[in-house]
């Protein structure tokens, strides 16, 4: 087996035997679990840059069940603006985690994952940079919501009615009972996030509904995200069940 080079981001890592640590790193090849062997050990070579928020270029040799870190150098460090904000840690962490379990499209999700944490660094709404990713990563994973046109007829926006269900956004005549009614606003924000319109949402930063629209945009995107998850893994479950039999 050969050793090989991936650029990687570390999702979380726990200790494993004496003086090693597991790590789950986000490459552009996807998860990848790996131990870093000795890290724990104060004259590890590379044990202070295996961490959160930290981009790597790591060296792995396969293995059966975990690969292992043969090598690791620092890309670059996202932490700083991070690490120091409850807000931006948390959001950053919501962005890795939706990352680990989103892995089924790798490479672009990757690239994805780590602008994302750029913009996080500076953003002074982290909780809109999440949400962004969230959505740029649905459009990926082909089931990102309908924000302006009704997700069931088509018809144009903007519309007051959304459904994770539904696909995103409805029409007065597709109306389905249990539909959230967001502000036009809101859905908008969500469309400026989808499409990297910055400049757009800095411009409404200063209408006084901001804080609200933020916040209907993160409930709104949360729930579509959360509604196709469930969906997915528990599609996925019973595929492994038939499988087993
Ligand atoms: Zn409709």
């Amino acid at each position: 087996m050969q050793s090989y080079r991936a650029r990687a981001l570390v999702v979380r890592t726990y200790d494993f035997s004496e003086a090693d640590r597991v790590v789950v790193l986000l490459t552009s090849r996807g998860v990848v679990r790996a131990v870093a062997k000795g890290v724990r050990r104060s004259k590890s070579r590379f044990g202070s840059r295996v961490q959160p928020f930290v981009l790597l270029d790591v060296h792995l040799y396969p293995g059966r069940n975990l690969d292992t870190i043969t090598a690791a150098d620092t890309v670059e460090f996202f932490g700083a603006g991070i690490i120091e904000s409850y807000e931006h840690y948390t959001a950053a962490s919501a962005v890795m985690e939706a990352a680990e379990n989103l892995s089924l499209y790798e490479g672009e999700l990757f690239d994805l994952t780590v602008a994302a944490l750029r913009r996080m660094q500076h953003s002074p709404y982290p909780t809109a940079v999440l949400d962004a990713f969230l959505l740029k990563a649905m459009e990926i994973a082909g089931w990102a919501p309908s924000l302006f046109d009704c997700a069931h007829c088509g018809a144009p926006g903007p519309h007051e009615a959304f459904h994770p269900a539904a696909g995103g956004a409805l029409c007065e005549n597709c109306h389905l009972s249990g539909c959230a009614t967001p502000p036009t606003e809101g859905l908008r924000l969500m469309w400026w996030l989808a499409n990297d319109a910055w400049d757009a949402v800095d411009a409404a930063s200063s209408s006084s509904e901001f804080t609200d629209l933020l916040s209907t945009a993160h409930q709104l995107t949360k729930a579509h995200l959360q509604w196709h998850l469930e969906r997915k893994v528990k599609a996925l479950n019973f595929v492994d069940s038939g499988w087993s039999q």
